[in-house]
C-alpha cells in the first residue's frame, strides 16, 4: 500500500479537485488527486467565470494564460424572445472553452509537482484509520479526505447525507458551440425559458446555454445528444438566428440539471467536501464552477494556517464557506425565476427594472467583488 500518510487526498480532478491540488500545493501543502476518468476525458461546452474567482486563479497564477486563451465581457444585452430590452455594462467576465480552464488547471497542478492517480474510482473511505480503497483494489492512507467528486458525490451520500439522492430541478439545457460575430454575453428571456450566448474567443466561436422548464424524463444518463431540429423545436418561441452557427456534425447535448438540498455542514471528522459534492446549484448566475474555485482556495488557505490540526481549519472553513454557498445557491435558483417570468404584468417590470435600473447590475456586482482571499484572511487573524 503507498503511503500518503502525509498528503491531502483529494477525490476528483475537477475544477474543485485541480484548483485545491494546486492551493495546497502553492502553500506547501503535500496533496494527491485521485480520479475515476482517464487522461483523455472531455469536459463539456464553456464556462464563464467572473472576478470572485478569476482574482484567485490569478494568485495561483493561471489567470494570464488563461486570459489569453478566453473573452473577457464588460457588456452584456437582453431581449424578450423577439425584442432588445436593453443593453448595459457588465463587472468583468471571462469565458472560454471548459477544456482550457482544466488544462490550464492541470498543467499548474503538474508544475507545482503534483501527482494525479487516473482511474481511481472511490469504493469507500476507513475514517478511523484514514484509509480510502478504490475500486480497481489499490489503498492508500492519507491524513485527510477532500471530496470533490461533484454533484453525485458517493462520500457525501455515506458521510453527510444519506437518501438524498439528487433529485431533477425542473431545468433542462442545452449546451452546444457554433460560429457567429457576438461580441458580448447576451441573453434571450422568455416564458418558462431563456438563452445564454457569449463568444469564448477572437475566432468567432459562441458558446449558448438554451434553458427550458419542463418535466422530462432523461433517459440514461442526465445528459442525452441531441440534434439541431430538436434543439429548435425546443426553442421556437425564439428566432432561430439567436443560436450561433452550428455545422451539421457538431454535438449538442441536453442536459438535465440537478440539485440537492444544503447541508448543515461541509465537514465531518476527517472528510472536507468542497465544490458540487458540497453545494450544487442551479448554473443561472454561472457561479458553480466559481463557487469550486473559492472553495478549494479557502481551504488550502485554512490548511496552511492549522497544518497541525486540520480539525481547525476545517471549522474554519466551514464557517466561511457554508455562508456564502448557501447564498449563492439560493439566489441562483431565484435568478431562474426572474428569468422565465410568464405574468405579463410582472414582466413588464423586470423588464422596466432591467431598462430603467442598475439593480441587477449592482447585485451581480455584489457577488463577483467577493474576494474569498481576504474574507479567509480576516477569519483566520
Ligand atoms: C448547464 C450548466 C452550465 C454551467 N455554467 C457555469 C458557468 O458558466 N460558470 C460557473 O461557474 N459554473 C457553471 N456551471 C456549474 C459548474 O459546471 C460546476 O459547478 C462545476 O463543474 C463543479 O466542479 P466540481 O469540481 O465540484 O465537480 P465536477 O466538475 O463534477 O468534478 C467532479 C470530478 O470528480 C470525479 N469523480 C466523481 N466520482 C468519483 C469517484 N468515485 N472517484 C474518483 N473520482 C470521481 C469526476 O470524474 C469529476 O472529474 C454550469 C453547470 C451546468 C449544468
Amino acid at each position: 500500500m503507498s503511503d500518503y500518510r502525509k498528503h491531502i487526498g483529494i477525490i476528483g480532478g475537477g475544477i474543485a479537485g485541480l484548483t485545491l491540488g494546486c492551493a495546497l500545493l502553492k502553500q506547501g501543502i503535500p496533496a494527491i488527486i485521485f480520479e475515476k476518468m482517464s487522461e483523455e476525458t472531455s469536459h463539456g461546452a464553456a464556462i464563464s467565470l467572473s472576478f470572485n474567482a478569476l482574482c484567485l486563479l490569478d494568485r495561483l497564477d493561471i489567470y494570464a494564460d488563461l486570459k489569453n486563451q478566453s473573452f473577457i465581457h464588460s457588456e452584456a444585452s437582453i431581449q424578450g424572445p423577439q425584442k432588445e430590452i436593453s443593453s448595459f455594462q457588465t463587472p468583468e467576465v471571462l469565458t472560454t472553452r471548459r477544456q482550457t480552464l482544466m488544462s490550464l488547471l492541470y498543467s499548474r497542478y503538474i508544475k507545482l509537482g503534483g501527482e494525479i492517480c487516473h482511474h481511481h474510482d472511490l469504493e469507500s473511505f476507513d475514517v478511523v484509520k484514514s484509509e480510502v480503497t478504490f475500486t480497481n483494489q489499490n489503498k492508500y492512507a492519507l491524513k485527510h479526505l477532500a471530496a470533490c467528486d461533484g454533484i453525485r458525490s458517493s462520500i457525501r451520500d455515506a458521510f453527510f447525507a444519506a437518501n438524498q439522492d439528487p433529485k431533477y430541478s425542473g431545468y433542462s439545457a442545452w449546451r452546444g458551440i457554433g460560429k457567429s460575430n457576438l461580441q458580448k454575453i447576451h441573453f434571450a428571456l422568455g416564458p418558462d425559458s431563456h438563452i445564454v450566448s457569449y463568444p469564448i474567443n477572437k475566432d468567432g466561436d459562441v458558446s449558448f446555454v438554451a434553458v427550458k422548464k419542463e418535466d422530462y424524463q432523461f433517459k440514461e444518463s442526465w445528459k442525452e445528444e441531441g440534434s439541431i431540429s430538436d434543439l429548435l423545436d425546443d426553442f421556437s418561441a425564439y428566432d432561430p438566428k439567436i443560436f450561433p452557427v452550428l455545422e451539421d456534425s457538431a454535438q449538442i447535448y441536453k442536459w438535465g440539471i440537478y440539485v440537492r438540498p444544503p447541508l448543515k455542514s461541509m465537514i465531518t471528522k476527517n472528510i472536507t467536501l468542497l465544490g458540487d459534492a458540497a453545494h450544487p446549484m442551479v448554473p443561472f448566475l454561472g457561479q458553480g464552477a466559481c463557487m469550486a474555485i473559492e472553495d478549494s482556495y479557502s481551504f488550502a488557505m485554512a490548511c496552511k494556517e492549522h497544518m497541525t490540526n486540520l480539525a481547525n481549519a476545517q471549522t474554519d472553513y466551514d464557517y466561511v464557506r457554508s455562508k456564502r454557498t448557501k447564498k449563492i445557491q439560493q439566489l441562483s435558483m431565484m435568478q431562474g425565476k426572474v428569468y422565465h417570468l410568464k405574468n405579463p404584468i410582472l414582466v413588464a417590470a423586470r423588464n422596466a427594472i432591467i431598462k430603467h435600473t442598475n439593480i441587477p447590475g449592482n447585485d451581480l456586482k455584489r457577488i463577483h467583488d467577493y474576494d474569498a482571499h481576504d474574507e479567509m484572511q480576516i477569519h483566520l487573524t
